[in-house]
């Protein structure tokens, strides 16, 4: 069986915070605001396998509410969603992700990032991609007040494996 999963994140832009993509720190003036740490690419991705596993969503599993997440590192979140996701069966296939922001360029930083996901989620950095896009200028991405993330995977479960009829 194969199922695919989407997620999307988007999150301010705002002085004094760090600027995460995928668990890696890049240099900005600009970081995320968020109640974890913020990092919009590391939760698109965490949505993405959460729903193609149909086990709900960041929000649902790490509440704003509950104070255990001021502050999380992302990428630990991610790991804790993918550890659930495994745990039904499913391996991952590939993951395609887009972030959208004005600034910095991502592409000197691309194979970091996707070594720096696929670390979290311990499988090869060929299994992972990460494209970057502006605004062109349009909209609150554009005028680099936010930073946007989307995330497609695909998941794959050895039913007959498990003994499935
Ligand atoms: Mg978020």
């Amino acid at each position: 069986m194969i199922r695919v999963g989407l997620g999307r994140d988007l999150h301010r832009l705002v002085e004094g915070r760090p600027f995460l993509l995928g668990g890696l720190r890049l240099e900005s003036e600009r970081g995320e605001l968020g109640h974890s740490d913020g990092d919009a690419l590391a939760h698109a991705v965490t949505d993405a396998l959460l729903g193609a596993a149909a086990l709900g969503d960041i929000g649902a599993l790490f509440p704003p509410s509950d104070p255990r997440w001021k502050d999380a590192d992302s990428l630990d979140l991610l790991g804790r969603a993918w550890g659930l996701v495994r745990g039904e069966g499913w391996e991952l296939v590939n993951l395609d992700c887009v972030v959208c922001c004005e600034q910095p360029r991502l592409l000197p930083h691309r194979d970091a990032i996707r070594r720096s996901l696929a670390g979290a989620l311990g499988v090869g950095p060929e299994r992972v991609f990460v494209k970057g896009k502006t605004g062109e200028g349009l909209g609150p991405v554009g005028e680099g007040l936010a930073v946007e993330a989307l995330a497609l995977c695909l998941l794959e479960r050895k039913d007959a494996e498990r003994g499935a009829p």
